[in-house]
């Protein structure tokens, strides 16, 4: 891809998705916010390119600036509740809001061209983890156990039938307090979970082993465009640095060995496996879905 490809697709992509989105929802305000969206993530990846050694400052940086600009524009502003449940609630009630539209651009079609890409740049729960990592960095960077399918679908399947539950005795979609309250609830649980888990199980341990929305967008994200490659295979003296460096246990190592690119579930695409690397063998690319 040119160089200016990629950050001029960014743009365009999310400039896209805010014009549809704000005809579907009848509101216009969806369309500068995605555009907002579109310009922080092009300024970040020129940003990168531009100063490679601060690339970790940056995408934090991106990931504090568009989790809150989500969350207070999103959420607070225009009402949309962005946890799981909601989409139940709603679904309970009849109704279509925007957590379903969240869930179909978030977790189905950006998936499809950034992976789980979102869980890097832009969730506001993240920020926490990602500042309580900065903290615990050295005491747990490489211990944790890598995701269970069973345990992850398990954890879906019970807020599923809570949030069934909940709807049967109280939707919170008819009681405007009622649905802010379990939007602010639901963001306080998984943080303060969030940090629990991290402090037991090591960083992101509830992004790696529970997180509802990386169990739906990991099915998609093997699919998608961009993924971590190996661009300097050869280069490898197989140190095991980018391994211990990835917060999601993926085995990238091997997959360098392989000269394949990361078609796990769980890659977040977060490149500190690339900065990690002192061979500089690791890169995001653009290429064949299917590979
Ligand atoms: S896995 Fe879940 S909590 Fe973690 S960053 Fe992704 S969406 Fe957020
Ligand atoms: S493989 Fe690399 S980019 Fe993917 S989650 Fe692990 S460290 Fe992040
Ligand atoms: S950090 Fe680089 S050199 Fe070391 S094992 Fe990983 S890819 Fe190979």
């Amino acid at each position: 891809m040119k160089k200016n490809a990629l950050p001029l697709f960014v743009l365009l992509l999310f400039t896209a998705i805010g014009a549809v989105v704000a005809v579907l929802r009848e509101n216009r305000w969806y369309f500068p916010m995605f555009t907002g969206i579109g310009a922080m993530a092009m300024v970040t990846v020129i940003l990168t390119r531009r100063y490679p050694r601060l690339s970790q400052t940056i995408r934090l940086i991106q990931l504090s600036g568009l989790g809150i600009f989500l969350f207070a524009g999103l959420s607070l502003r225009l009402n949309v509740n962005f946890q799981f449940p909601q989409v139940i609630f709603d679904g309970a009630a009849g109704i279509v809001s925007g957590a379903l539209v969240q869930l179909l651009i978030a977790r189905v079609t950006v998936p499809l061209v950034f992976g789980n890409g979102f869980c890097s740049r832009a969730c506001w729960d993240a920020v926490a983890f990602e500042l309580a990592d900065q903290g615990w960095k050295s005491r747990r960077a490489g211990s944790g156990k890598k995701r269970s399918e069973w345990l992850a679908w398990g954890y879906l399947g019970a807020l599923i039938l809570l949030a069934v539950v909940v709807s049967r005795l109280h939707n919170p979609v008819y009681d405007d307090e009622a649905r802010y309250w379990w939007l602010i609830g639901e963001n306080i649980w998984i943080i303060v979970f969030g940090l629990g888990l991290a402090g037991l199980l090591g960083r992101r341990a509830y992004c790696r082993l529970l997180c509802p929305f990386l169990t739906l967008s990991g099915l998609l994200a093997p699919l998608s465009v961009f993924k971590m490659a190996p661009v300097n295979a050869a280069a490898c003296t197989a140190c095991s640095l980018c391994n211990s460096a990835c917060p999601m246990k993926v085995d990238i190592m091997a997959a360098v060995q392989d000269r394949r690119r990361i078609r796990d579930r769980q890659c977040i695409l977060c490149e500190r496996c690339a900065d990690a690397c002192p061979k500089g063998c690791l890169r995001i690319t653009a290429g064949n879905p299917l590979q």
